[in-house]
Order: C-alpha cells, then sequence, then structure tokens
C-alpha cells in the first residue's frame, strides 16, 4: 500500500479510495496505491504553504538547503538497487537502463546541491548619485510538480532537486499509473530531515490532482512533463492567479543523415534514436530523414538490424526493449500505424504486436519503420511515442533543413555528417531546444533541457534550470535621503 505524504504524516486518501499499480510486462497487480483527488490536493498545498510562509526552510542558508539535497543524492545512490527494480516493475524498461536513470538521478540532486549556494546576487552600477543597487534570487514560493510515466523519477528529480536547493516548498504528483520510486524518494527525501510541510507528495489522476494543482491560487510555480494537450490545459488552469508555469511536452524530433556521414555509427544510432524504452521518449528520434544518395542502403541496414531486437522482460539480461506502459498506450500506437498506412505510407516492418505467446500478457508492439513518408503525414507530424519510425528523404542540405524544421515541435534533434562546417551550419538553423552532432540522446544534469515552440516553456537541468525556481529582486538604497520637493 503506497500512501501520500502530507505536511510530514504518511496518509491514505480523504476518499479512502485506491488504484492498482499494474506491471506492464504481465498485467499483475504490484501495488495499490492511495488514489488522492482536489480535497488532497488542497490539504498538500495548504501543508506547502504554510511551510513556505511561516517555516525556516526559505530562510535556510543555501549552503546548508544545498546539503540536504546532497543527502538525497546518497541516500538515492544507497537504495539504487531497490529504486532500479521498481522503476523496472513499474514501467517495463530494462534494468541496464534504470539503473542508468538512477546514476543520473543521483548526479542531478548532486549538481543542484552544489549550485545551490553559488549565486549570491549580483551589485548592479547605480546610475544614481550616492546609492547601491543589488540583485538577489529569492525562492517563488509553493511549487507544483506533475510528472509523465515515461522517465517516472528522472523527470520528478529535474523539478524537485533545484526547488529544494532554491529554497522552495513543494507538492508533486506523479503519474498516476507509475508513482512507486517517486513514494520511495519521498521516504528518503524524509529520512534525510527536510523540515515538516517542505515536501508534499498527492496521488492520484491528472484532471482531480493535477487540475487543482494548476488552477490552486496558492501555488505560486506550476512545472508539467507531459502531453502538449494536457500542457495548454494546464496553462489555462495556472492564468487564475497568474501563476508562473514552466512546460516540458512532446516532440516528434528528426534524425538528419547526410551521405558522407560514418554510416554503420549512423545506422546503430538511428536504432537507439527511435527504440530506446520502445519510442517512449519525448526526444525519440522518431522521424528519420536520409539522404538521397544512402537512402535505400541506410533502411535495408535498418530493417536487417530492427529484425534483431529482442523484446522481453526487463529484468532479463537479454531483453532490449520491454512493453509499452498500458493497453490505453498500444492502442493508441496501433490507431498511428493504421492511419500511416492510409496515409500511404510503405510500411517496411512491424506494424503489429509479436506474435511469442511468451509476450502474450505484456503490452508488446513490434519495432516498426514507415518508408516513403512525406512531411503532410500525420504520421510524421505528431508523436507517437511508441517504437515506430517513418523515413523521409531529402536531396541538399537546405531541403534537410526546411523538412526538419517543418513541425510545430522543436524539442530535440540531430544531424550526421563527417563535414564539420556542413553540420554547424545545420545545426545553427535547427529550431530545436537540444541539437545533437553526430551523436543522439545525451543530456546531463549541466546542460539546459526544453523546447522551442510547441514543445514547452522554459528549461530544465544547467544553471537555468535553479534559476527557474528563482524570482529575481532588485534591492536599492538611497545612501544619502533627502527630500526631493517634488510636491511643493
Ligand atoms: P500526460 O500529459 O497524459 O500526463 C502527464 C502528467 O499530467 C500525469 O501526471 C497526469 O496525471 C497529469 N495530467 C493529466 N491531465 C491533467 C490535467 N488536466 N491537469 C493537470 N495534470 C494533468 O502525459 P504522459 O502520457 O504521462 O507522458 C507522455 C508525454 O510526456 C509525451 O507527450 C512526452 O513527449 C512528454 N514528455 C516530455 C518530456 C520533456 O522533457 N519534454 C519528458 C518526458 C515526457
Amino acid at each position: 500500500m503506497k500512501k501520500m505524504f502530507i505536511n510530514g504524516e504518511w496518509v491514505e486518501s480523504r476518499s479512502g479510495q485506491t488504484r492498482e499499480i499494474i506491471n506492464p510486462y504481465n498485467q499483475e497487480v504490484i501495488a495499490i496505491a492511495a488514489e488522492g483527488n482536489e480535497e488532497d490536493a488542497k490539504l498538500a498545498v495548504s501543508a506547502a504553504r504554510k511551510a513556505f510562509d511561516q517555516g525556516d526552510w526559505r530562510k535556510t542558508p543555501a549552503h546548508e538547503r544545498g546539503q540536504y539535497v546532497y543527502k538525497i543524492a546518497e541516500l538515492i545512490e544507497r537504495d539504487k538497487e531497490e529504486l532500479a527494480e521498481l522503476e523496472t516493475l513499474d514501467t517495463g524498461k530494462t534494468l541496464v537502463e534504470s539503473r542508468a536513470d538512477m546514476d543520473d538521478i543521483a548526479n542531478v540532486f548532486r549538481y543542484f546541491a552544489g549550485l545551490a549556494d553559488k549565486d549570491g546576487g549580483e551589485i548592479i552600477a547605480s546610475p544614481i548619485p550616492d546609492s547601491e543597487s543589488k540583485v538577489v534570487r529569492e525562492p517563488i514560493g509553493v511549487c507544483g510538480q506533475i510528472t509523465p510515466w515515461n522517465y517516472p523519477l528522472l523527470q520528478a528529480s529535474w523539478k524537485i532537486a533545484p526547488a529544494l536547493a532554491a529554497g522552495n516548498t513543494i507538492v508533486i504528483k506523479p503519474s498516476e499509473i507509475t508513482p512507486l520510486t517517486t513514494v520511495k524518494v519521498t521516504e528518503l527525501m524524509e529520512e534525510a530531515g527536510l523540515p515538516k510541510g517542505v515536501v508534499n507528495l498527492v496521488l492520484g489522476d491528472g484532471a482531480s490532482v493535477g487540475q487543482e494543482l494548476a488552477e490552486n491560487k496558492d501555488v505560486d510555480f506550476i512545472s508539467f512533463t507531459g502531453g502538449i494537450e494536457t500542457g495548454k490545459k494546464i496553462m489555462r488552469a495556472a492564468s487564475g492567479n497568474v501563476k508562473k508555469i514552466a512546460l516540458e511536452l512532446g516532440g516528434k524530433n528528426p534524425n538528419i543523415v547526410f551521405a558522407d556521414a560514418d554510416f554503420e555509427t549512423a545506422v546503430d544510432q538511428a536504432l537507439n534514436a527511435v527504440y530506446f524504452h520502445a519510442g517512449q521518449v519525448c526526444s525519440a528520434g522518431a522521424r528519420l530523414l536520409l539522404e538521397d544518395d544512402i537512402h535505400d542502403r541506410f533502411v535495408d541496414a535498418l530493417i536487417e538490424r530492427v529484425k534483431r531486437i529482442k523484446l522481453g522482460s526487463g529484468f532479463d539480461e537479454e531483453t532490449q526493449s520491454g512493453p509499452l506502459i498500458s493497453a490505453e498506450h498500444r492502442a493508441k500506437v496501433e490507431k498511428y500505424v493504421e492511419i500511416g498506412i492510409k496515409e500511404g505510407a510503405n510500411l517496411a516492418i512491424g506494424g503489429k504486436r509479436p506474435e511469442d505467446p511468451a509476450l502474450e500478457k505484456g503490452f508488446f508492439y513490434l519495432p516498426t519503420i514507415f518508408t516513403n513518408c512525406s512531411s503532410n503525414m500525420r504520421i510524421v507530424q505528431e508523436e507517437v511515442f511508441g517504437p515506430v519510425l517513418t523515413i523521409e528523404r531529402f536531396k541538399d542540405e537546405q531541403e534537410a533543413v526546411q523538412l526538419a524544421n517543418d513541425s510545430i515541435y522543436g524539442l530535440a534533434g540531430a544531424v550526421w555528417t563527417n563535414d564539420a562546417a556542413k553540420a554547424e551550419r545545420v545545426a545553427a538553423e535547427l529550431r530545436m531546444g537540444t541539437v545533437w552532432i553526430n551523436d543522439f540522446h545525451p543530456y546531463f544534469a549541466q546542460a539546459p533541457w526544453g523546447g522551442y515552440k510547441q514543445s514547452g516553456i522554459g528549461r530544465e537541468l544547467g544553471k537555468m534550470g535553479l534559476e527557474e525556481y528563482t524570482e529575481i529582486k532588485h534591492v536599492y538604497r538611497n545612501l544619502k535621503p533627502e527630500p526631493v520637493n517634488w510636491f511643493k
């Protein structure tokens, strides 16, 4: 039984309702979680409000807050194996991947712990004689944090660590389908000794708990990671008290391969780009753009490699890719494949569930490739969020850039070429928050992450990831106060 954490207490939902948490590999119930609603969210917000307004947390020296955040990193490392197993049980991703996630997460907490006391404010040159002017950063207040199911704890860490380092209080709501690691880390935050009310955890769905956090006038900042339509709802709900918002939304990320790229590496990484975590990655390279000269050879090489991708249990060392997260999500992927076929894209491989009876109970779907795609197709423009790759061809640099930018999204993209100048020119033209040259997927705590266009608002990670959790105050001091006699 997984409970919620409100005002320093582990509690069931006020309504007494619960939800079964399902293992996507075999549909077994792995936990029962309290199912909160608006009422629980309101209680958590009140606790966070009180802890911010009346508690010492925001006044605790930044260095000391950093020590708490550092302690959380240490506890995550201590319990890394348990956390990784929980993440694999809950999401179906491979244990190798979950372990790597936990390393990243500990690094995120360490990074923000170190950054906590590095900005002591700035003295600025006042244009007024006999005065002093300084700019300081202060915590924003109560932060609502809403996370998705694909990287449950990783996305939570990008929000929790900077919020605490900057002196805010938080109410976090993980995805209702994958709450387990967020619950566990909340236990670790309790163990780290954070003051009562600083961290609050509410479990439950988006329409009740999430919507309440976005609307609640005692919440000063709402940080959301998830789908674009939910992002729009949050923007509208947040307007009630003009709260600050940060949105990390989806992507349809182009992976551009020029004929002069290292062929084998580009093929290998194109697979990694799209099929990692069964394509359930916001920055998945689901849109492959191939230069004419290599198109056919590249497609053939990809298909050969795709045939060898081993689906299975995340706990099996041989497994390269796990199931999709839910029956509902698989149905969405299947619908998109139908749309692709109707639009005239050529289904080159996959496009169905695996036939292996051992995988029958899991929400598996075969890695899929569509060729002969064009940028006006929905299968090319919309985020499928599954193991589905679309391939388009281009004739030159200009066309590659034009196709890559033809999207409502602008999260990430990659360019593969051995011509350094061309790589730089293309990178400069891409309207995306992250561009990789001769690589795909690297991200780390030190670099900002976020999207252009409808992929979001704001940045997480990096120095900016901490600044997002601060307000800026200008303090002006007159060193020689005297009457101005404006009104004689
Ligand atoms: P989702 O939008 O369905 O849900 C995300 C979270 O929002 C969940 O906790 C959900 O309960 C909550 N929610 C749902 N409706 C809400 C509402 N009306 N008000 C407030 N909260 C609400 O997304 P998902 O299916 O969980 O995640 C997949 C999406 O997340 C994909 O689009 C993916 O691209 C995106 N994503 C983006 C990033 C990034 O860094 N840009 C990272 C991971 C995932």
